[in-house]
């Protein structure tokens, strides 16, 4: 079994400038760690992903969201709050990046590479269906969730977002499917601020994990574990997502927990297992946040190493 390595070239083309944290440099650190490694270069299949299309998009965002950002883009960009931003790259990037999961989840689903990791931006979980916020601009994952119930007859889905920000976005395009369900554990209070423990959304079919700050790494991990045990209880997914955000790790500069290139790895090897004995394995892993590039580019080779 071969794991693919999705990315895009047009991920690059979402020009933020070099002050924002979610820049292009992020995505050249994965690639340049990922050279070090020369036996896991070529143990992973190089997949260069597609362009979701706006009629994918629209399986969770607004039809006039969608149009809005292509037109800001051809427009030359503009600012759609204090974080997010669109430049004249940034529709190609963005329907890029929901492309690469698509992809992902194809190849999943056929058994062609039934894991993967995206490596892509803008990140996707902040996303809500008509505005985009916290520097991403369509729901990558939750997208991706939903297509493959609507085009692969996937029934359940399970989506586990360890960035250290609350998924709020995607909690807001698949709480409303009883079948997809959700984990996020993310620091709390934090932004954006949602994520509370009591939001179960309204089939309780989520499951928010808010944590302080500065515990040690296995507090974090095990109340993941624990989430994860309760959100498939009863529950048997045929595809697992996870949000892959490494802004979870020590050290980064927008988030507080303690968690090391290792713990990424044997989360990973956890939810490989996972997808082993529920879903065939099928498991699509697509990067959120992490804003410390060199960490960034430890913890995608660690992730990949892992998954495959
Ligand atoms: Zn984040």
């Amino acid at each position: 079994m071969r794991v693919a390595f999705i990315s895009h070239a047009d991920c690059g083309r979402h020009d933020t400038g070099w002050n924002h944290p979610e820049h292009v440099g992020r995505l050249r650190a994965v690639t340049r760690a990922l050279r070090n490694y020369p036996d896991l270069f070529q143990t992973v299949d190089h997949v260069e992903g597609r362009h979701a299309s706006a009629e994918e998009l629209a399986i969770a965002h607004d039809p006039q969201y969608i149009t809005s950002i292509e037109k800001l883009a051809d427009a030359g960009g503009g600012q759609l709050d204090n974080d997010t931003l669109v430049s004249s790259g940034s529709w190609d990037a963005a329907t890029a990046g929901t492309g690469c999961v698509l992809e992902a989840v194809d190849r999943s689903m056929s058994g062609e590479n039934l894991r993967s990791f995206c490596a892509v931006r803008p990140p996707g979980h902040h996303a809500l269906a008509n505005r985009g916020m916290g520097f991403c601009l369509f729901g990558n994952v939750a997208v991706a969730a939903h297509y493959a119930r609507a085009k692969h007859n996937a029934q359940r889905i399970l989506i586990v977002d360890w960035d250290v920000h609350h998924g709020n976005g995607t909690q807001a395009l698949v709480e409303n499917e009883p079948d997809i369900h959700f984990v996020s554990m993310h620091q709390w209070p934090w932004y954006p601020g949602t994520g509370a423990a009591e939001d179960r959304g309204p089939h309780r079919s989520i499951w928010n994990v808010p944590m302080p700050p500065a515990l040690s790494p296995s507090d974090y991990t095990d109340a993941l574990e624990r989430a994860i045990d309760s959100a498939t209880s009863g529950f048997v997914p045929d595809l697992i997502f996870i949000s892959a955000g490494f802004d979870c790790l020590a050290g980064d500069p927008l988030g507080g927990f303690t968690i090391e290139i290792e713990h990424i790895e044997s989360l990973t090897r956890s939810l490989v297992k996972r997808a082993q004995s529920l879903c065939g394995g099928r498991l699509v892993s697509s990067l959120e946040g992490g804003y410390a590039p060199d960490r960034v580019g430890a913890a995608c080779v660690a992730h990949l190493a892992a998954l495959a």
